[in-house]
């Protein structure tokens, strides 16, 4: 955007995308007990191992830490030091 200014519903399309982003980490981390063998996002094969250590798991590390980025951008949350950046 090179107008200069900001039109008045920038600041709320941010914050749309921030809670869309937000409920989709949510779902990611949905603890029903039955994760997916293959990532929801890219089809990568997701590990036993996280598999096991992440009941309900959706998303393989690459995709789940990309959405974590995403949210730390979008929040200023640092999420740092969660469990699953453990797992890398
Ligand atoms: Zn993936």
């Amino acid at each position: 955007m090179a107008g200069g200014w900001t039109r008045d519903g920038a600041v709320q399309d941010q914050i749309d995308a921030c809670v869309e982003d937000a409920v989709k980490l949510a779902r990611s981390r949905l603890s029903d007990g039955d994760g997916l063998t293959h990532c929801e996002e890219c089809e990568t094969v997701i590990p036993d191992a996280r598999r096991k250590a992440i009941s309900g798991v959706r998303l393989c590390v690459s995709c789940q830490s990309e959405l974590e980025e995403q949210q730390t951008t979008l929040t200023g949350f640092n999420r740092r030091g969660n469990k699953d950046s453990q797992l890398r």
